[in-house]
């Protein structure tokens, strides 16, 4: 049995995690609880495989661990920017804590990057190779800025000390163990369906999002982790949709009253993200099998039971 800590792992993606790896490991769970929530890992308390520790990875520790999975940063816009400083010690510090540790145990490490290290791409769909156009001094920043310095504190942790380095740049993603006050497109839509309140639209609408549902997404990462794949990664559905078809979608299927209202656009929101995933599926053999129809389906089941 390996030893694997997930950093963030009471968290949206951390939790699943946690339920899959839990199952042939020993899984300890990092969080400080800002964005996570005990309910996710509460039906893992009692197993003897678990343990949960209430700690942030901005400071260190010291645990002896085959693999670690960082997955700890806010990641909706609303949650990374109530703290701007803390979102980027969170990155910064939190990864080279974190890859101090993977170099004191020689631990293999996966750090959760982010689409949004392209900002707002020119190029379409995104590939591994693209730069990014990312404002620096925006409100975004501290997230976009924050996860790419941390890509580079990896890159640099592999070329110097030969550290075991995975990183994957995850796409949206949706699913079960979604706060009710995550605020992101899937989950605001979902919830406001179900309470027949307005559908909140930023800009027109007629920008594009691709969503992952979260147990794809927990596979693809499993696989690049076991894989040698040092360099960057995409993980995502590139399946693309409007903001505008996102809403009518999520409406029919709860069979909602609700009417679509159109607020402002957020500063620096990208007008469209769909990724090109043909290296995980050449070199993890991995792609999405959930359907939209189908992960919506579930989500909905979910955030039924919670509100
Ligand atoms: N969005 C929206 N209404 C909402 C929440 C989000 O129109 O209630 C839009 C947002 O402006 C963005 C897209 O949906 O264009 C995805 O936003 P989200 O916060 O889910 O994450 P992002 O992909 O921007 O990080």
């Amino acid at each position: 049995m390996k030893t694997i800590l997930i950093a963030g792992g009471a968290g949206f993606l951390g939790s699943n995690l946690c339920k899959k790896l839990i199952k042939d490991n020993i899984v300890i769970c990092l969080d400080n609880l800002i964005t996570g929530n005990m309910a996710n890992i509460i039906p893992y308390l009692e197993s003897p495989n678990f343990k949960f520790i209430k700690h942030d990875i901005i400071n260190p520790i010291d645990i002896e661990i085959d693999e670690i999975y960082n997955l700890a940063c806010p990641a909706s816009p609303i949650h990374y920017q109530k703290d701007p400083i803390h979102t980027l010690k969170s990155s910064v510090f939190g990864i080279y804590n974190l890859l101090e540790l993977a170099k004191k145990y020689n631990a293999k490490i996966l750090q959760a990057s982010t689409s949004e290290v392209y900002g707002n791409p020119l190029e379409h769909p995104q590939k591994e190779s693209y730069f990014g156009n990312v404002n620096i001094n925006g409100p975004r920043s501290c997230y976009d800025e924050g996860k790419r310095c941390a890509e580079s504190i990896m890159y640099e942790y592999n070329k110097q000390y030969n550290t075991q380095i995975r990183i994957a740049r995850i796409f949206n993603t949706y699913g079960k163990n979604m706060q009710k006050d995550d605020g992101r497109v899937i989950s605001n839509f979902i919830i406001q369906a179900l309470k027949n309140e307005d559908i909140t639209i930023y800009g027109d609408g007629l920008q594009t999002r691709s969503y992952c549902y979260v147990d794809d997404l927990i596979d693809g990462l499993i696989k690049l982790m076991a894989s040698n794949i040092t360099t960057p990664t995409n993980l995502g559905n590139p399946i693309e949709y409007t903001i505008l078809k996102t809403a009518k979608i999520i409406i029919s299927k709860t069979n909602s009253q609700s009417k679509l209202i159109f607020k402002n656009l957020p500063i620096d929101d990208p007008q469209k993200r769909k990724p090109d995933i043909s290296k995980a599926k050449k070199e993890l053999n991995w792609e999405p099998k959930i359907s939209l129809n189908e992960g919506l389906d579930n989500t909905i089941s979910y955030f039924k039971e919670i509100i």
